[in-house]
């Protein structure tokens, strides 16, 4: 089977762990980079012969392989349909080793109403000055569309899908995770804020310092760390 056991348990994982958030229902994918062949890991588009599939009980064995252009080349189920979004971004960013598509709830109002996405405070730093927006709002289901992703995503750590949802990359299946969260925490803040007065962005000499504080490998398997003990204390995951 392609991609080690480690990623495989470990992508599963991510996908239990974002339900147990609620960033993941029947909608909200999960994709890895497998290193030993440049071919992608997928979360399937229905699992265990249903139509659909459940975050909250993926497994390894559920998970299904593509090539760089989306092919499916190994697993039980099909791959989803919006399969050019990982292929488009996983193509234009080498540094990425996992991306993530999630219809944040939050974070995703904010492209609603034409409003960017600001890191009000420390743990928004990763994101920089603002979260870019993809203006194509339809399902990304063809080559194109993925590469339209790709070009609006940048550099970037994130970027919205103008009212649908965003796509997260990372450096590791960790890092995506807790980018994902910490990009829904800061909507979540941003939005309450706006709710009390004006949301205050962090300034930029203060946001470059506090970047370097929170985003490091340290940092990020603390906080997957806190969410896999969650899971096991909430008995979502073995301990
Ligand atoms: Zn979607």
């Amino acid at each position: 089977m392609q991609g080690s056991k480690e990623l495989r348990e470990k992508l599963a994982t991510a996908c239990r762990l974002l339900y147990m958030e609620g960033l993941m229902d029947h909608a909200g994918l999960a994709g890895a980079r497998i290193p030993e062949t440049g071919n992608l890991l997928l979360n399937p588009r229905e699992m265990r012969g249903t139509p659909g599939r459940h975050p909250g009980i993926m497994a390894a064995d559920d998970l299904v392989v593509v090539d760089p252009e989306g092919r499916k080349v190994e697993g039980e189920n099909n791959p989803p349909s919006e399969t050019p979004i990982f292929t488009g971004v996983f193509r234009a960013r080498p540094d990425a080793m996992a991306v993530f598509h999630l219809h944040l709830p939050t974070a995703t109002l904010f492209s609603v109403v034409g409003k960017p996405i600001l890191p009000i405070g420390v743990m928004g730093s990763p994101f920089g000055e603002s979260v870019p927006v993809c203006a194509d709002g339809t399902l990304i289901q063809r080559p194109e569309q993925g590469d339209g992703v790709a070009r609006a995503l940048g550099n970037s750590l994130a970027v919205i899908l103008q009212g649908h949802g965003a796509v997260i990359v990372g450096g590791s299946v960790e890092e995506a995770f807790v980018a994902s969260v910490l990009l829904e925490d800061n909507a979540v803040r941003q939005y309450r804020a706006a709710m009390i007065g004006t949301p205050r962005a962090m300034e930029r000499g203060e946001l470059e310092e506090a970047r370097r504080q929170v985003w490091n490998p340290k940092v990020v398997a603390k906080i997957w760390t806190f969410y896999l003990l969650k899971a096991q204390a909430q008995g979502l995951l073995e301990g």
